[in-house]
């Protein structure tokens, strides 16, 4: 999280010995003490030589600069004090360093006392900040009830449709089954009803012959088309002779 090992070095090393504050604007001197450039500024307000508060040894610039690698570093420092180290949250306010105790509700932000009188937040509708966190919670239980729900019926659905998919290719399978016993057993009566043409048509075959013969003798005529008729069809549709 810490973006540069110099941040583990005590706090002590990136305070000002003046405000006794992490330097805001840091600026070093000649002698190598740093010192907030505001700090500096009021202790060498009404004095006519440019000394070093701590050391008291002569300033070589009327005005340093501040040192922006040491302002960097105490950025990082204050941003990591206001920063819960358990919850990664920041715990005081970026603005004026007080504790972060309201929420609020219009801008959904923690924010501290400071802010809540402020211009911006003035009218704005404010909690204690564990009140948010607990209704913050509910809501995430909440939220992760109804996702297991969610996920519960979202598996009952696809466990249901796999087992109708299962049912109907089952269904058609047994249909296909029935269609083919049926195809077999029409073939087989067609094997059959051949069979039964193919030996009544040798009967005819053979009845006819023993009639023609059997007619012949007994009136001379020759085995016929009326003969034929006379066995396929009506018993009574004698007159047509
Ligand atoms: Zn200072
Ligand atoms: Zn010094
Ligand atoms: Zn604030
Ligand atoms: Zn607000």
């Amino acid at each position: 999280q810490d973006r540069s090992p110099l941040l583990s070095l005590p706090e002590e090393d990136f305070s000002c010995t003046v405000c006794l504050d992490i330097f805001k604007d840091p600026v070093m001197l000649s002698c190598s003490h740093s010192f907030c450039q505001a700090c500096l500024k009021e202790c060498w307000k009404d004095k006519e030589s440019r000394e070093c508060p701590v050391c008291r040894r002569r300033s070589s610039k009327d005005h340093p600069h501040t040192n922006l690698s040491l302002k960097n570093l105490c950025e990082a420092l204050r941003e990591r004090r206001q920063t819960d180290p358990t919850t990664g949250s920041k715990v005081l306010c970026s603005q004026h360093s007080e504790k972060l105790s309201l929420f609020c509700l219009e801008d959904k932000e923690p924010i501290c006392l400071v802010c809540q009188v402020s211009r911006k937040h003035k009218d704005h509708d404010c909690i204690p900040v564990d009140e948010a966190s607990q209704a913050q919670h509910t809501e995430k239980q909440i939220k992760a009830e109804f996702e297991r729900l969610h996920q519960f019926l979202r598996e009952e659905e696809e466990a249901r449709i796999a087992a109708l998919k299962e049912e109907e290719k089952q269904k058609s399978q047994k249909m296909k089954e029935k269609i083919e016993q049926m195809n077999r057993e029409i073939s087989s009566l067609s094997d059959t009803i051949r069979a039964i043409e193919g030996e009544l048509k040798d009967e005819d075959i053979s009845f006819l012959s023993t009639a023609g013969v059997r007619g012949a003798d007994r009136c001379g005529k020759t085995p016929g088309k009326p003969e034929v008729q006379s066995l396929g069809e009506d018993e009574g549709d004698h007159q047509t002779q």
